[in-house]
């Protein structure tokens, strides 16, 4: 896969982008990634990349040109084959007022061949990018960034990691917080389940007594069906104080209602 990032501040990724998994990606061939310096697209004496808004207002607005130039200069599948739902390459805007990004919009940009992403800066960037250049505009959360390229990071983060090959133990990717599917995966230990959708399960390690707290007794059971249902339910009860919004969508078996009852009836 080949990401490449647009950016007023190309010194901003010295390190994110350096350590575990997304290192080991690199190296491995397995994610290319370049980084743009959108000044270079600049054309007058001051390299101006901004300027103020159009209406009158706060602040100052990137300008379209130096964007378009830099993303024309990367030899990028055209806009109207990107729109296309077998499209290879996608040319992201980060905005806050883009679709909210999750993990399967991270699952549908794993598929990709080529991402592309803008990171914006001051008030934003003119509109015309968001319309005629980039495919999808996405936002990592509802707050507001003082610039794209922390969301760029995010977004490379949690791409790389799902490139098959990226995590040693794919099966671990599975079974993490968010991940749709079914929520037993035959494959895995037994003791072990998919998420489904919810939050991933709470995990304990050695020792076995910290500060006088003792790890949950069922792990130390050896009995891999108590631990699996442990498992689960708290899975329930954690994404139901936290995340209530999630049970929604998430992929429920009958057993789980049952706990979901359980749950609510112990809660209330
Ligand atoms: N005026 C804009 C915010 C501009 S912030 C608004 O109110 O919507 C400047 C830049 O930071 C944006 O162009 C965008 O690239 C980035 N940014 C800010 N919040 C973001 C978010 N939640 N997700 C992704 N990018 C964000």
């Amino acid at each position: 896969m080949q990401i490449d990032i647009i950016t007023l501040f190309p010194d901003f990724f010295r390190g994110p982008l350096d350590y575990g998994i997304i290192r080991r990606a690199r190296e491995a061939g397995l994610a290319k990634i370049e980084i743009h310096d959108l000044r270079a697209f600049a054309h007058d004496r001051h390299r101006t990349v901004d300027d103020r808004p159009f209406g009158g207002g706060e602040g100052m607005v990137l300008k379209p040109e130096p964007i378009f130039e830099c993303v024309e200069s990367l030899n990028v599948a055209s806009r109207d084959e990107r729109v296309l739902d077998q499209a290879r390459e996608t040319v992201v805007l980060l905005s806050a007022q883009g679709r909210r990004f999750d993990q399967g919009a991270a699952e549908a940009l794993a598929g990709m061949d080529r991402i592309v992403l803008i990171c914006g800066r001051y008030e934003g960037v003119d509109e015309r990018v968001s319309q005629h250049l980039a495919d999808r505009e996405l936002s990592i959360g509802d707050y507001v960034l003082s610039g794209g390229e922390i969301g760029a990071a995010v977004i490379v983060d949690c791409v790389t990691r799902l490139i098959p090959g990226a995590v040693g133990n794919e099966a671990s990717i599975r079974q993490e917080s968010f991940t749709a599917g079914e929520a037993w995966s035959p494959e895995g230990p037994r003791a072990t389940c998919t998420s489904g959708g919810l939050l991933d399960y709470p995990h304990y390690t050695r020792p076995a007594e910290f500060r006088g707290i003792a790890v949950p007794e069922v792990l130390s059971s050896g009995n891999h069906d108590q631990i699996r249902r442990w498992r689960r339910r708290t899975a329930l009860e954690k994404t139901m104080r936290n995340r209530p919004d999630l049970l929604h969508d998430a992929a429920l078996s009958e057993e789980d209602k049952r706990l979901l009852t359980q749950i609510a009836e112990r809660g209330s």
